[in-house]
């Protein structure tokens, strides 16, 4: 058993019978996360994607969660007012049997890290009809270190391409660097 430690959690409540598919969440959160910050947007960058259904007036923003190496054995399929929605529509993983919530030129997975440097979620803030709310409270937690971003990265790339031709690609830089 590690040791407790206090920790912040985050949380970001999501109205969906609010949200009216404006898609603000999305731009503001891939031009955030866009190297350099804000030189471009493009939703397939971001880690809230809308969920839409306009016909019926259905949105439901989904935020992107942990990575997983590999896909679940079986899949959710969603039936909400008669419409059916796509396999897996609602999960929050980067996963390796779809393409949501990775970046589209490297693959590698996106994770919503809260905006962090911010004071507040910046979805939260452009979004203008408080589907989303930001809430913070402190806990008691394990004292246990979280997986880093960069590790995360590197793993996923290894799955893809093979552990040899990934170190191969990392001698290669290393030696031009
Ligand atoms: S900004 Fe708000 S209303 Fe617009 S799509 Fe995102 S969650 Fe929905
Ligand atoms: S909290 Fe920040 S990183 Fe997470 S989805 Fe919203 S804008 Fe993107």
């Amino acid at each position: 058993m590690g040791e407790k430690k206090k920790k912040i959690i985050k949380t970001i409540k999501i109205d969906a019978d609010k949200c009216n598919g404006c898609r603000a969440c999305e731009v503001i959160c891939s031009a955030f996360h866009a190297q350099p910050k804000y030189s471009s947007n493009n939703p397939a960058r971001s880690r809230i994607r809308i969920i839409r259904y306009p016909l019926k007036d259905i949105y439901v923003p989904v935020y992107a969660g942990e990575y997983t190496a590999a896909e679940c054995m079986g899949r959710d399929k969603y039936v909400v007012d008669g419409k059916e929605y796509e396999e897996c529509a609602f999960c929050r993983a980067s996963c390796p049997s779809r393409d949501i919530f990775k970046e589209p030129d490297s693959g590698l997975p996106l994770k919503c890290d809260m905006c962090e440097g911010e004071d507040e979620p910046l979805c939260v803030k452009w979004c203008r009809v408080d589907a989303l709310t930001y809430e913070e409270r402190e806990e008691d937690v394990e004292d246990v270190e979280a997986p880093k971003e960069l590790d995360i990265g590197l793993e996923s790339l290894a799955k893809k391409y093979g552990a040899q031709e990934f170190m191969d690609a990392v001698a290669r830089m290393s030696m031009k660097a």
